[in-house]
Order: C-alpha cells, then sequence, then structure tokens
C-alpha cells in the first residue's frame, strides 16, 4: 500500500462509527470489549469495533420490538424517500466505501466499487417497491363474501450477513426490511462489519427514524444471535451465509415459528458444451470463478467442459488465469486480491492437494505466493476427478476446477450430484439445449451463456441446500410482508 493510499484509508477509517447501533445512538458494548479488524492483505489491524454480548442484544431487540408499531404505520412514501436519500449518499461515498470495504475484505477496488453500485441498487429498488405494496380483493365462488387481502409487515427481523460482500448482503436485506415498514437487529460478519457499520450510519443520515435499525458486532455470534431468536420478540428470521451455520438458525427459529429465509452455500457446475462460443465461455468462466476472488456462492465450484473442448478450454483459462495480477486490491491494477484470513487459505489449499492426489493435474498455480498477506496464486485443475473433495465442498478461492464429460446426460447427472442447488451456468448455441438443460438443472439460478446471474430486479435465492425464499426482483418485498385476509358477508342489491 502506498503512504497516500494509507493515509487516505486512516482518514476512512477514523470516521467509521465502531460501537453498537442501538436505539439511535452509537454505543460500546455492556463489557467494554472490543476485536480487531484486520487488513487480509497486510494481516494488520485496521479498526476495533465493539464486541457485543446477550445484555446488548436484548436491549436491542426491545428497541425493536418497541419502534415496531409506530414503524409499521409510517407512510410507504416516507419510507421509500429515505432509501432514495441513502442510495444517493452511497452512490456519492462509492469511492471511500469501496476502499474500506476493499481494506477490510480484500477484493480489487474496481470489484468493490462494483459492489457499492450493487449495494445502492436494493436501495434503489425497494425505494420504488415500497408504494407498490399491493393487496387484491375478490369475492367467494358462491358469491357470499368479499374476501380482501391487503399486505402488513412481518414485524421486528433479525439480519444475519456474511463477510464476503459486506455492503450487498446487508442492503439486500435492510431495502426490503425498511420498504415493507419492519425494524431490524443486524449482525454483521465480524470479518468485514466496517462497510455494513458505514452503511447503517448513512442511513441515520438519510433520515431513519431512531430504533429502526439496530446494529451488534460480536466475536462470538451465538450469543447475539441466539437471544435475539429466543427472546419471541422478532417475527423473522433471514440469514445469509453457510449451509451449516443456517441449518442451526433454523432451528432455533422454529421455536417461535419465525418467518425464515435463508440465503446459503453452492456448489455451481458451469457446463461447457462442445458447440459453445468458447471464447464467450471464457470470458462467463472468469466472471463466474474469479468475481470476488472465488469467495461467492454463486461461484462456478464445477466446470463441467465436453470432452471435445476440454484441453482448448484449460489452456485459455490457464493463459487468463495465469495473467491475472495478485496483489493489495488497494494498489492500481491488482486483479487478485487476498482470502479472508488462514482458515480460508488451508482450505484451498487442502483442497487443492485432494484433486491433485486423485489424479487432476495443476495447469497453472496451485500454491501460495511468497508474501505476506493470504494469497493464493490463481489455479486451473485439468482432468479433476468425481471423488475430489471439491467436487461437494465450496471450494470459495481462485480454483478452476475442470471435469471433463462426454454426453448431456452425464453433464447432467454430474451438475445434480450435490446436496446444493443454488445456481447453474451453461454455455451452448443450441436453443433447444438451452432450455432442455436449463430446466433439468436443479437450481434456483440458471445463467444460460452468461457467468453472472446477480441483478437487483431478479429473485436470488436457492433450492435443495442452498435456501429458503428469494432476495431482491419483485418477489423479495414478499418475504417481509405477510398477507392480512378480510371475510365480508356480501348481499346484493336488487
Ligand atoms: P458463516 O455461516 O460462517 O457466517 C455467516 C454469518 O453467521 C456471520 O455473520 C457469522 O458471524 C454468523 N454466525 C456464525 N456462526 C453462528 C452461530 N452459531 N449463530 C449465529 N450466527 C452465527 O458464513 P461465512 O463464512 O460468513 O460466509 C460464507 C458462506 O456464505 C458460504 O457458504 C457462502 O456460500 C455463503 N453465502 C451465500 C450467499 C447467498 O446469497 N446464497 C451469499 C454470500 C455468501
Amino acid at each position: 500500500m502506498t503512504t497516500g493510499t494509507s493515509d487516505r484509508v486512516r482518514a476512512l477509517l477514523a470516521d467509521v462509527p465502531t460501537d453498537l447501533l442501538v436505539d439511535g445512538n452509537w454505543v460500546p458494548a455492556a463489557s467494554g470489549r472490543r476485536i480487531d479488524v484486520l487488513n487480509p492483505a497486510t494481516e494488520e489491524p485496521i479498526a476495533s469495533i465493539a464486541d457485543g454480548g446477550e445484555d446488548d442484544a436484548l436491549r436491542a431487540v426491545e428497541v425493536a420490538a418497541r419502534v415496531q408499531r409506530s414503524w409499521g404505520r409510517t407512510a410507504p412514501r416516507e419510507r421509500s424517500e429515505i432509501l432514495r436519500s441513502a442510495f444517493d449518499l452511497v452512490m456519492a461515498r462509492q469511492e471511500d466505501l469501496a476502499l474500506l470495504m476493499t481494506t477490510e475484505m480484500g477484493k480489487p477496488l474496481a470489484e468493490a466499487r462494483g459492489e457499492v453500485a450493487y449495494a445502492a441498487e436494493f436501495l434503489r429498488w425497494f425505494s420504488e417497491e415500497a408504494v407498490r405494496i399491493g393487496g387484491d380483493a375478490t369475492v367467494s365462488g358462491d358469491g357470499g363474501t368479499r374476501i380482501i387481502c391487503t399486505r402488513e409487515p412481518v414485524g421486528p427481523c433479525v439480519l444475519v450477513t456474511p463477510w464476503n460482500f459486506p455492503l450487498a448482503m446487508g442492503a439486500r436485506k435492510i431495502g426490503p426490511a425498511i420498504a415493507a415498514g419492519c425494524t431490524m437487529v443486524f449482525k454483521p460478519s465480524e470479518l468485514t462489519p466496517l462497510s455494513s457499520l458505514a452503511l447503517a450510519e448513512i442511513l441515520r443520515e438519510a433520515g431513519l427514524p431512531d430504533g429502526v435499525l439496530n446494529v451488534v458486532t460480536t466475536s462470538d455470534p451465538g450469543s447475539v444471535v441466539g437471544p435475539w431468536l429466543a427472546s419471541g420478540l422478532a417475527r423473522k428470521l433471514t440469514f445469509t451465509g453457510s449451509t451449516a451455520v443456517g441449518i442451526k438458525l433454523l432451528g432455533q427459529a422454529a421455536q417461535h415459528v419465525m418467518r425464515t429465509s435463508l440465503e446459503l452455500g453452492g456448489n455451481a457446475p458451469f457446463i461447457v458444451f462442445d458447440d459453445a462460443d468458447l471464447d464467450a465461455a471464457v470470458e462467463g468462466a472468469m466472471v463466474a470463478k474469479m468475481r470476488n476472488m472465488g469467495e461467492a456462492c454463486t461461484a462456478a465450484n464445477r466446470i463441467l467442459v465436453q470432452r471435445g473442448v476440454a484441453d482448448q478450454l484449460a489452456a485459455r483459462l490457464a493463459e487468463r488465469m495465469g495473467g491475472l495480477v495478485v496483489g493489495d486490491g488497494a494498489d492500481d491494477g491488482v486483479q487478485v486480491g487476498p482470502l479472508v484470513g488462514p482458515p480460508a487459505l488451508d482450505k484451498v489449499e487442502r483442497l487443492v492437494g485432494d484433486a491433485v492426489a486423485r489424479g487432476a493435474t495443476v495447469v497453472t498455480g496451485g500454491s501460495r505466493p511468497d508474501r505476506p498477506g493470504w494469497f493464493f496464486t490463481p489455479t486451473v485443475l485439468a482432468d479433476v476427478r468425481r471423488d475430489s473433495a471439491l467436487m461437494s465442498e465450496e471450494i470459495f478461492g481462485p480454483v478452476a476446477a475442470l471435469v471433463p464429460f462426454d454426453t448431456e446426460e452425464e453433464a447432467l447427472e454430474i451438475a445434480n450430484d450435490t446436496d446444493w442447488g443454488l445456481v447453474g451456468y451453461l454455455y451452448t448455441r443450441d436453443v433447444d439445449r438451452g432450455f432442455r438443460v436449463s430446466e433439468a438443472m436443479e437450481v434456483g439460478m440458471v445463467g444460460l451463456n452468461t457467468g453472472l446471474v446477480s441483478n437487483p430486479a431478479a429473485p436470488f435465492g436457492g433450492v435443495k441446500a442452498s435456501g429458503l425464499g428469494r432476495e431482491g426482483g419483485r418477489v423479495g418485498i414478499e418475504e417481509f410482508l405477510e398477507i392480512k385476509y378480510l371475510a365480508m358477508p356480501r348481499r346484493t342489491l336488487g
């Protein structure tokens, strides 16, 4: 990092709140404890945030429950305007927010800028949805009853987010919750909390009333989220993170029969048929694999390639991957940043070692570069065997694993041979095959001749162990609304 950048980062960090947000005030944790936040490119501490616990959690959820009544009755236009102002503020500070994100999470600045815009778009999208919450009125089959349906906010929500998209994952939940009229208690990841804390402060500036959004950071997630779910005060859980933690929280939410949305892990197949436009497939694979250094639930975990083009795809991907500039994401020209921490790095090393031990060939990369920070060199593995651990575990790193196949049926069989079902990608020039394979893939989202599906206007979410519910799109707000049905006898005149 250059001295100029360091000064700028220091100035930015000085402005970010590092305490808990409860009832509109930034307050230290009751215990007085703090947690260090590290820069994964340097392994150095960059900030110290409040380490909340059960007492802080209970205060926050009591506030959210108290404020729900008045907040739920605000005019939709008022909620819409707050979100729209927040969108404007986020975009006005895009550069600062991007640098903050890169410093706490590692992704290159260009990608961080993209995430800031993506996150902001959820605020704008849901500002537009706030004033379009619909209902309907109909008449029963026998004509004797009026059936009038309205939508009400589901109530106080528990928001829990992962570290890999530090701004967008929170915005994707906060946007619809505000639009629907729900209050919130929010626990961002302890690894990358600063972007979320900055967003909370922006929402305050945008006019969000005290107590609507409460934020508790902690080194012990169970001691905060557990009491929220057990309190009986929150009515909804919306979680993004690993399947293992999601399953645990689903069980806890069941105690109070809470509405639950889960955005969990993935194991995306990326299928390249031999009739594909290979230029487009290579471009798509680079995006689907390398966005966020491979640390994405949508990352192409298994690149299935028809045997006729397997060598060509491996060579072309290796050329592109091998040419990527690895380094501190804050530095100009860097295309691949560090992984989030030592456990992530250990996991990638283990999965590559296992695949090679089972017969895969390293076409490029395959190891850690010799430098400080949690870096892994962009890697292409060819001829990956189906019994390799990375076929059933999220790699979450810059490793493209190529698995050869012969027929369409075989590709589909491999693609669906997983507990997960978030997204699948396929490249083909045959329209009929494109639809056929898309329909047969057991996933919530399909990228047909594209390596990017994330879009605020689209319903994001998975099937099987990848989750419950959808975020974004026209349906995103529904997750935060309950339908109330009013029955009324109907007598006709004349
Ligand atoms: P994680 O499950 O370890 O953590 C997610 C959040 O849960 C964090 O805030 C963490 O502090 C909290 N948490 C952890 N243990 C908890 C507990 N016992 N009780 C309550 N909260 C707890 O996941 P992660 O490592 O932060 O994120 C990576 C995972 O997230 C990957 O599996 C990835 O696929 C998934 N993910 C999914 C989506 C999606 O939209 N489907 C998006 C991004 C990431």
